[in-house]
């Protein structure tokens, strides 16, 4: 039975006791829920019991974006896990790859925002695919599912998930009620992993395969150049923001938006290296319009325009 916590005790010096290995492209903020399971203490209380230097602050915020290098530290100390691995789990992780900075508050273009407060997240920015619950042995959450274009488990070809199914709520896994798992709604109680989606078609999975495998590859290759990752991601975004003018970091695509701006991306993006405009007449002045950095293929690509 998961506990409240009443009676609190300093283990700021004491390691954890229990830690379960990180699973692959864990999020740094579901490893820690399943630290605090594996104790049978709700994440609030063992986290404000070993970091009382940061109580009620730890999940009160995103912590995958916030996590800082001193709390990182503290971690890898309680858990004997390299700090390392630990960075390796959080959004700042995609500096340099997404972005060339991850902003600690919710300003972050290429990030899925989720807006935590009170630890319940007000926006719909921690998306999650149904199946992949289902079959984790011990379900967990996955860094890449709070990249923004990311839309499509590539695992099920299903579209991902952005709330609970039954009441619509975003998801806040750090908020559970019983020790049945912390893939339930914390609102409803509805499993995740019995909620539906829908299967997407070949072009879509090939279109965000695409976009992840970047990621992976650190570059994007074509006709016998090669873009670096942050270069491509930087284009990226000025694409999606011509094509969906409305789109901020506060106001977010659902998957199946965000899915359909990422086929229109690869329409547009094939069209400009093959020497065509965006949407065959946006302004010259607009396909460059507030980017600070420019790269130096997409420079070439408007010069020839
Ligand atoms: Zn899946
Ligand atoms: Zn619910």
């Amino acid at each position: 039975m998961i506990s409240y916590v009443t009676a609190f005790i300093d283990l700021s010096q004491k390691p954890f006791v229990l830690h379960p290995h990180p699973h692959e492209d864990e999020l740094l903020s579901s490893w820690l829920v399943r630290v605090s399971v594996a104790h049978d203490t709700m994440p609030c209380s063992l986290m404000n019991m070993h970091f009382p230097e940061y109580k009620n602050i730890i999940f009160s915020r995103d912590l995958d974006v916030w996590a800082n290098d001193d709390l990182l530290a503290k971690l890898s100390i309680k858990s004997n896990l390299p700090a390392e691995t630990l960075f390796s789990m959080t959004l700042q992780s995609y500096r340099g790859i997404l972005q060339k900075k991850i902003l600690t508050n919710t300003g972050n273009n290429m990030l899925s925002p989720i807006v935590s407060r009170a630890r319940k997240n007000q926006k719909h920015g921690l998306k999650y695919c149904p199946l992949c619950l289902a079959e984790d042995s011990a379900p967990y959450f996955r860094k890449i599912w709070r990249v923004s274009f990311y839309s499509v488990c590539l695992t099920h070809r299903i579209l991902l998930l952005d709330k609970c199914c039954k009441c619509k709520k975003p998801i806040s896994f750090y908020k559970f009620k019983d020790d049945a798992g912390f893939t339930k709604c914390w609102f409803c109680g509805q499993k995740l992993s019995l909620c539906t989606s829908i299967p997407v078609a070949d072009n879509e999975y090939l279109a965000i395969k695409k976009l992840s495998d970047i990621i992976l590859d650190k570059k994007y290759k074509y006709a016998n150049q090669e873009i670096s990752v942050l270069d491509f991601f930087t284009v990226y975004h000025q694409i999606a923001k011509i094509l969906n003018p409305h789109s901020s970091p506060s106001n977010r695509l659902n998957p199946c938006e965000s899915l359909k701006l990422s086929i229109r991306f690869w329409e547009e993006f094939d069209n400009l290296l093959n020497g065509k405009n965006i949407s065959a007449t946006t302004q010259k002045s607009v396909l460059s319009k507030d980017m600070t950095y420019i790269p130096a293929f997409y420079k070439k690509k408007l010069d020839t325009l």
